[in-house]
């Protein structure tokens, strides 16, 4: 996903783009959805508007209109409504396959990006003005720059020696969709355990994706449950909120981990995306921030190339670093913290927490700045990128 933003955004800029992908094989569907979602907040909607995404992508798009969050304490709860900061919505649940389908569609019309799919890359060789790339299925390509896109087990990361700060929270996400009695209203809703949240996410039908985290044990446990089962245990925890959730397609689970590579730039090369960081998916914000690394990097080559300068040393790569790692350490520093008063089993915490969220509930202004950076509305938008794609 973050990797064809890039190449969507640098398409016909008088750049030449290669896009190397393995490919992903068959899609994992539950319910006849990706059993892999993601919230994509406004403000980056904005972006794949820009980019000509969101036409093919918004007839399969869910709104996301209001958030409910609460644990299971009873000790508070806070909504937040689009409507307190003037958009229609927070943001728009969509099925990863789809996005990537519509990023790649941004790319039909170009020959300024060749897609290299399925490929891989065999070797590398980092020279002081160039990078060679040898294709495992023959071909070799030269560049000024490379940028790793290829997800939190970067093979690109490994190869340039770069290590990652890690954080394993010993959890995992399962996720799965779910038909429940009553309609969603577009709400997304988040419940708080000792053992880490669970997430009810809209999409089209009536249907809801959950993110259920839960501690390596527990998921295990409840990923070899049969669908009663699993559903009864489901309910339980959830509530009665949608009445009762009668069904359940496959179900999958992924590990869960923050990290976050030492290096993000390197002389000719670049880390975007979950290559770069990956966090906790309780706030779904980690393809959001490759969203902003992509455009944010396309930015700063398009910028570099107009002046006719090098985009791919490190002086131009570090303008990329110094706009980007203010967000993503925010946003890390934030889940981490979001994490810990939700889990950490220390007495009275329920207390503070209740407290903390009817304070930021009971104020409208502490509210709608939350608000406008959960959703990116208060991050620039890098303009001239998204406005040269505009029909
Ligand atoms: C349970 C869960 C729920 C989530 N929910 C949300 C959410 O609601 N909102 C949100 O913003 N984020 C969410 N995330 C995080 C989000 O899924 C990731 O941040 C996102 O997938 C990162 O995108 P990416 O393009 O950087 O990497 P990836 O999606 O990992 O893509 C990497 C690409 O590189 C390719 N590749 C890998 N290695 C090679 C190689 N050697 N050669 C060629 N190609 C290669 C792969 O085929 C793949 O296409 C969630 C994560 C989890 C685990």
């Amino acid at each position: 996903m973050v990797g064809l933003t890039l190449a969507s955004a640098l398409r016909d800029r008088g750049l030449r783009v290669a896009l190397i992908e393995r490919g992903e094989g068959r899609v994992r569907t539950s319910l006849g959805r990706d059993c892999r979602v993601s919230a994509i907040v406004y403000g980056n909607v904005q972006i794949l508007r820009g980019l000509g995404a969101w036409e093919h992508l918004q007839s399969e798009a869910e709104a996301i209109e209001q958030m409910r969050v609460w644990d299971d304490q009873h000790a508070g709860g806070i909504r937040f409504d689009a409507v307190e900061i003037g958009q229609p919505a927070l943001g728009y649940l969509v099925e990863n396959s789809r996005l990537q389908d519509a990023l790649r569609r941004t790319l039909l019309m170009t020959d300024s990006v060749e897609l290299h799919c399925p490929a891989e890359v065999a070797r590398l060789d980092f020279d002081e003005d160039m990078v060679r790339i040898e294709l495992k299925e023959g071909g070799r390509i030269e560049t000024p720059l490379l940028v790793a896109a290829d997800g939190a087990q970067s093979w690109v990361r490994a190869q340039a020696g770069i290590d990652c700060f890690q954080r394993d929270y010993g959890q995992k996400g399962i996720v799965a969709t779910v038909r429940p009695q009553l309609p969603h209203r577009n709400i997304a809703y988040q419940r708080f355990t000792p053992t880490g949240p669970l997430a009810m996410l809209p999409l089209p039908d009536g249907l809801c994706s959950i993110v259920w985290s839960n501690m390596n044990a527990q998921a295990d446990a409840l990923l070899a449950l049969d669908d009663a089962a699993f559903l009864r245990a489901l309910n339980e925890v959830f509530g009665p909120v949608l009445g009762e959730i009668v069904e359940v397609g496959t179900r999958a689970a992924f590990p869960l981990r923050a990290q976050l590579a030492r290096h993000l730039v390197r002389p000719r090369l670049a880390l975007i995306g979950d290559a770069a960081h990956t966090i906790h998916p309780l706030a779904g914000l980690g393809v959001n921030l490759g969203i902003r690394d992509a455009m944010v990097l396309a930015q700063e080559i398009v910028d570099a190339a107009r002046f006719e300068e090098d985009w791919g040393t490190l002086p131009v790569l570090r303008r990329y670093l110094r706009q980007r790692l203010p967000d993503v350490l925010a946003v890390m520093g934030g889940m981490e913290a979001f994490h810990r008063l939700f889990t950490a089993r220390v007495s009275g915490l329920h207390l503070v927490r209740g407290l903390g969220m009817r304070a930021v509930g009971n104020s409208g202004a502490v509210k709608a700045l939350l608000m406008r950076n959960a959703t990116g509305l208060s991050l620039p938008v890098p303009r001239q990128i998204t406005w040269a794609h505009r029909g």
